[in-house]
Formats: structure tokens, sequence, C-alpha cells
């Protein structure tokens, strides 16, 4: 049986080295981590996640600004409070939580938030820096899936990783982090030939799909190690990954639960990004 990846201890741990630092950056140069976080209209989901970010930011010891603005919010307007915080020497960090209302161009959006700031690292700026192998802020989740990884002591350099799913928030930066790490990288999506065989050959498989269960148990090579980062529900009210988990469990040497695993690393991040941004701020 797989080892299970238990997300929920590492993320404490992190959580907890984190809140230390922090302590301490405020201690000797007077500088609390701040993030500001902009939510806009009333979506139920992203309601949730802003509230958990509140909350993790409050236990970490940092400051945190909410910004509730209204669905009908003019694009204009939202720029104005980013030029603003942008400016604003208590916040180190800014999330501007996706998605937003038609009237608003998310690109446009995520171009104006000062690079520097972009603690979710989706500006240009950071994924170019990424891209080429130089990064400064990496997207939450997929650093959350290799800061796990790297907790669990998994060699990724010379290793066959097949990453299933390319969205520019897990599948592209997840493979480029893993590229990074010296892994040999193959990349699926939906007109992907031989799905089943591309993932035989992985010693690591990351799944990112939204597709419950799709990635079979006997799809998984004999000690892979496979991460789960889908968060699919079922009518039956279930939340339950990309892989089939208890066939894929009696193969692999480690593997995510859903839930528990790859889900509490992603505030987790948010809070390491944003305590770098603080740390850049005081020349660390
Ligand atoms: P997404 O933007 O919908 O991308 C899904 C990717 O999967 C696409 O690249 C798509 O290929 C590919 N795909 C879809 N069906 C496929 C199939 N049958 N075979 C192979 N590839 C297929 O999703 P996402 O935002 O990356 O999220 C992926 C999953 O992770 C979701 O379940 C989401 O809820 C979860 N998630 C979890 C967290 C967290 O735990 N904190 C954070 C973010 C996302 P094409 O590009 O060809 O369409």
């Amino acid at each position: 049986m797989a080892q299970i990846i238990n997300g929920k201890e590492i993320a404490a741990d992190m959580r907890a080295e984190i809140s230390k630092e922090a302590a301490e950056l405020k201690k000797k140069d007077g500088i609390t981590p701040g993030l500001a976080v902009v939510l806009v209209g009333e979506d139920p989901a992203s309601k949730v996640y802003v509230g958990m970010k509140e909350k993790a930011c409050k236990e970490a010891g940092f400051y945190s600004a909410e910004h509730k603005l209204p669905a009908e919010t003019p694009e204009a307007e939202l720029l104005a409070l980013i030029e603003k915080l942008n400016g604003d020497d208590k916040v180190h960090g800014i999330l501007v939580q996706l998605p937003l209302p038609k009237q608003i161009n998310e690109a446009t959006v995520l171009d104006a938030i000062s690079p520097s700031k972009d603690v979710d690292g989706f500006h240009p700026y950071n994924v170019g820096r990424l891209v080429t192998g130089k990064p400064v802020f990496q997207p939450c989740t997929p650093y959350g899936v290799i800061k796990m990884l790297e907790r669990m002591g998994v060699e990724m350099e010379g290793k066959e990783a097949v990453v299933v799913g390319r969205s520019n928030i897990v599948g592209k930066p997840v493979a480029l982090m893993l590229l990074q790490k010296n892994a040999t990288v193959t990349i699926c999506h939906s007109r992907t030939k031989d799905l089943k065989e591309k993932v035989k050959g992985a010693d690591i498989v990351i799944a990112a799909v939204g597709v419950p269960q799709m990635v079979k148990g006997d799809w998984i090579k004999p000690g892979a190690v496979v991460i789960d980062v889908g968060v699919n529900r079922l009518d039956t009210g279930k939340l339950v990954g990309d892989v089939e988990f208890d066939a894929a469990s009696k193969v692999a040497s480690a593997i995510t639960p859903v839930p528990g695993g790859v889900g509490p690393m992603t505030i987790t991040m948010l809070l390491y990004n944003t305590l770098e941004a603080a740390k850049n701020m005081a020349g660390k």
C-alpha cells in the first residue's frame, strides 16, 4: 500500500515556520507581512476562499485587508484600487480573487498588479521568470505540489514526470517547476493520444484535470508517486480527486488523498509568497 501524503500535516508544519519567521521579521525589522485580498461580486465559492485566506493571514500574524466590491464594479474602479494597493507600504501581497465579473478583463487586472506584490504568481513578469528558470513568485497550487514532493524527500532529478492538464494555474506551471527540478516532463491534455501509456511511463504523476477519477489505478507504474490536484464533487456529495484513489494507492509508493492532500497547501503557499514579498521589502 502506498504511503498517504498528508497535506494537512505538511501545510501545518509550513504555517508554523511561516508564523515564526513573520514574528521575527516584525521584531527585528518592524515589518508585518501584509496581504490585500480583493473580491468583486458575490460568488459563493470565492467568498469562502477569501474568508479562508483572511483567517490564515490572521493565524500567521499577518496584516490582512479585505476589499469587497459590488458585482457591477467597473474595471476602472478596480484598477484604481489596485494602483492604490501597489503604493501601500503595509501591503506586500495583492490577490484578486478569480473569476471576475464579465465587464472586467482578467488579464488587464492581473497585469496591473505590481510584479513585486504578485503573490499569486500570475503576472506575465512572474510567468516569464518561471519559464526562464529564474522564478520570483510562483503560483500557489503548483508551488505547493513541489513543496510537498520536496518535503516527502521525493527525488525529481532525472525522473519521468507526467502532468495531466495544461491550465495556466496548475498544469503548465507545475510542469515548468518539475523541469526546473531536472525531471523529464511530459504534459498531457484532452487531445493527448494514449494517455494511459504516457501515465504508465511516469515515476511522478501530477493529475490536474477536473474529471473525477479519470486517471485509473492500472495506469500507475508500480512505485510511482501520485499527486492528485483535482477536486470534484460527485452527485452523492462526496469529494474525489482526478485519480482513482483506492486502486492507485495499491500500486503507487506514495499518493495524496482528496481532500487533505494538495488542497491545504495552496493557502500555505500564499502565506509563504507574502512573507517572501515582505522580506524582499526588508532587503532580506
Ligand atoms: P482546467 O483549467 O479546467 O484545466 C483542465 C486541464 O485538463 C486542461 O488542460 C484539459 O485539456 C485537461 N483535460 C480535460 N479533460 C481531459 C481528459 N479527458 N484527458 C486529458 N486531459 C484532460 O482545470 P484547472 O484549473 O487546471 O484545475 C484542475 C483540477 O484541479 C480541478 O479539479 C480543480 O478543481 C483542481 N484545483 C485544485 C486546487 C487546489 O487544490 N487548491 C487549485 C486549483 C485547481 P485541454 O487544455 O486540452 O482542454
